[in-house]
């Protein structure tokens, strides 16, 4: 912890030192990666608070994801800063609106819709529209799109004509089924996600006290990500702050890549008019990356169109020089999976931890055969938004079972026969479908049986540090434990989507998949949508510190045909792709490692033979997956994607 409040900004260049000290008024930091905006936003708030300035309490910190947020309140906490809130915008709304509701509406607040695609089938079903699986997934999402973007079902026809979007249905259709689902709603008396932002907004505008008695709680406002915000966000944003105008927003254009849910970076960029005596710094020197990672960012970047290009800043890397870029092509995905995994056991073998290395991919259902082929190396891994062992899905939901255990105590026939804590406790998480026979192989589903076998040994530690506990005892202690955080971290490589990846930082970066259909991804057709792939692909590269890897494969399967092209982002700057551009590469065979080759390729074992890991299970709410589609997805199609973490983190809590 700093001595001094001062000392806070020791470790800070001036122009991130300009963003700590400017305590009062707007802020807007407009950066490029791994300028170092986070730790300036976080450092100012602990500059504040140290320096007596800032009233923690009266702090809140937005983030992105609820894992940026406790990263940044662990930031905070080493910087000698305690009680900020930094939480994600869902997460500060959810218990504004779990407070107020009784006093603005009465009652308790409605329960999370869990079955949101469910009843936008039901509502389409009323509304004589038949949808197939596929449609109705689009439609969900074209609702949510109305919903963030403020939207309502009259206007929506409207606004897809005015947006140009591609729509999977008629307007005048969606809009139907659109207010059929919210009647559907109010009727059965639940809330979606949207609706917190949405009713929170609703409450402080209609409701004076309530609002100030929000603005009484908060004065400051800091925003990180804020390329991402939503018009929702904004608006919720705008009723917090008021007239009060104490907010700092930290983004960089560059990185915008949720627009598809409504976000835009014009809220950043437009910053400055809508509040003029806002201190605007821009920041240009990269603290995160080697010379030439930031040059091949910065190649990429040159190549970009639009409004985020215009506004593109061009990083100067402060690190020593490292290694360069390595490209590889591979025959197919199990092969390019198989010599990931190698690299990734080498650079282990070197000496990088493990969790200091990511492997990256576009979308989650690239994720499975990188999860086999780590497995069948031996590397340990875990997949983004897994990492906290009590906020884990199965940890949760036995946490629940145990509570219900608890409370029933005696008369619950599941315990009879069930004599020490820690038989009790294996009685309980067999209804969860636990047994104690470790499932063979590694991956998703071993690593649930690992949380729960985790469990247990917990309860037995418990009982002999205190013979004769009870299981509401241990339920006690399980919920100390989950708020301190005291979480047994497995270090393994990072497992994540480009989009989960946004903010995070590793040594070593493998981004996989490269090939045109999947970056860009096949359905980006629009210059505006291909753009947006080109800056997932700029937030994936900016990710490294020092080792990056950029690889595809020219088929999808052993033996297929060699049809994929290498992703056309990477042309001019790849060897061997024409134009000037970065010369790097690994050595030989004109700077691009060919993999092991197709005459490899062919003796590898075919995809059908390797072993298999058990039932799939969805990996937010770990259900046995049965449908084709489902289990490509790896999740339930109504449980939320990882597109917004903190989206299903809430849903968690909520269930729990
Ligand atoms: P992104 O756009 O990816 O979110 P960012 O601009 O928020 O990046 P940070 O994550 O804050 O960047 O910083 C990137 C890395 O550089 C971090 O490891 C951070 O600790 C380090 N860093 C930032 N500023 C400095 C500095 N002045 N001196 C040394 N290291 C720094
Ligand atoms: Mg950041």
């Amino acid at each position: 912890v700093p001595e001094t409040p001062d000392a806070v900004l020791d470790g800070l260049d001036p122009e991130q030192r300009e963003v700590a000290q400017a305590l009062h008024g707007p802020v807007c930091v407009l950066a490029g990666a791994g300028t170092g905006k986070t730790r300036a936003i976080t450092h100012r708030i602990a500059y504040g608070v140290r320096s007596g300035i800032l009233q923690p309490a009266t702090v809140l910190a937005v983030t992105f994801t609820n894992r940026a947020a406790g990263e940044m309140r662990g930031r905070l906490r080493q910087l000698g800063a305690t009680g900020v809130q930094a939480r994600t915008f869902h997460s500060a709304a959810l218990r504004q609106l779990q407070y107020f509701w009784p006093k603005a509406v009465g009652g308790e607040l409605p329960r999370l819709l869990e079955r949101k695609v469910q009843l936008v089938a039901e509502a389409a079903v009323r509304c004589q529209l038949r949808l197939d699986r596929n449609e109705l997934r689009d439609v969900t999402s074209e609702i949510e799109w109305a919903k963030v973007t403020q939207t309502v079902p009259a206007d929506y026809p409207a606004a897809v004509a005015k947006t140009q979007r591609d729509v999977p249905r008629d307007p005048a259709e969606l809009s139907q089924i659109y207010s059929m689902y919210e009647q559907l709603k109010r009727d059965r008396s639940v809330i979606d996600f949207e609706d917190v932002l949405l009713l929170t907004v609703g409450i402080l505008q209609d409701r004076h006290d309530i609002a100030d008695h929000v603005r009484t709680q908060y004065q400051h406002f800091v925003v990180d990500e804020y390329q991402d915000v939503s018009p929702l966000q904004q608006r919720l944003l705008d009723l917090w702050v008021g007239d009060r105008d104490n907010l700092c927003v930290v983004g960089d254009a560059s990185q915008t890549i949720y627009s598809f849910t409504g976000a835009t970076p014009d809220h950043l960029l437009n910053f400055r008019t809508r509040h003029p005596g806002a201190t605007v710094v821009k920041l240009v020197r990269d603290y995160r990356s080697t010379p030439q990672v930031v040059r091949l960012a910065n190649g990429l970047l040159s190549q970009a169109h639009g409004k985020a290009a215009d506004h593109r800043l061009e990083l100067v890397s402060q690190r020593e020089r490292g290694p360069e870029p390595v490209y590889a092509e591979y025959p197919d995905e199990p092969t390019e999976a198989e010599g990931t995994a190698r690299r990734v056991r080498d650079l282990i073998a070197a000496g990088v931890p493990a969790g200091e290395i990511a492997v990256l991919y576009r979308v989650n259902s690239q994720s499975e055969v990188y999860e086999q082929a780590l497995a069948d190396a031996g590397v340990p891994y875990q997949l983004r938004g897994a990492e906290r062992f009590f906020e884990r899905a199965e940890v949760r939901e036995a946490g629940t079972a145990l509570r219900g255990a608890a409370r029933a105590g005696g008369n619950d026939s599941l315990l009879d026969g069930a004599e020490g804590l820690p038989s009790q406790v294996r009685a309980v998480l067999s209804t969860k479908g636990w047994t104690g026979r470790p499932p063979s192989g590694s991956g998703a589903v071993r690593d649930r049986w690992e949380s729960l076998a985790a469990l247990v040994r917990l309860a037995e530690d418990f009982e002999a540090a205190k013979p004769g506990a009870t299981l509401s005892d241990l339920v006690r202690e399980l919920d100390e434990r989950a708020a301190a955080q005291h979480a047994p971290t497995v270090q393994g490589v990072t497992l994540a989507s480009l989009h989960s990846a946004k903010g995070l930082e590793w040594d070593a970066v493998f981004l996989v998949g490269l090939n045109e259909g999947m970056m860009p991804i096949a359905y980006a057709k629009t210059d505006e949508q291909v753009e947006e792939e080109r800056r997932l692909m700029y937030v994936g590269i900016t990710r490294a510190r020092v080792h990056l890897s950029l690889s595809w494969a020219l088929s999808r399967s052993p033996g297929g045909r060699a049809s994929r092209r290498p992703t056309r982002f990477l042309n001019g700057l790849r060897p061997g792709s024409g134009a000037a551009g970065p010369r790097s590469g690994a050595a030989g065979s004109g700077g691009i490692d060919r993999g092991p080759g197709r005459a490899a390729a062919a003796d590898r074992t075919p995809a059908v033979e390797r072993k298999h890991r058990g039932p799939a299970r969805c990996r937010v709410c770990g259900r046995t997956l049965t449908d084709a589609g489902e289990m490509k997805l790896m999740r339930c199609e109504e449980c939320p994607s990882d597109m917004d973490e903190a989206l299903y983190g809430r849903l968690l809590d909520w269930r729990a």
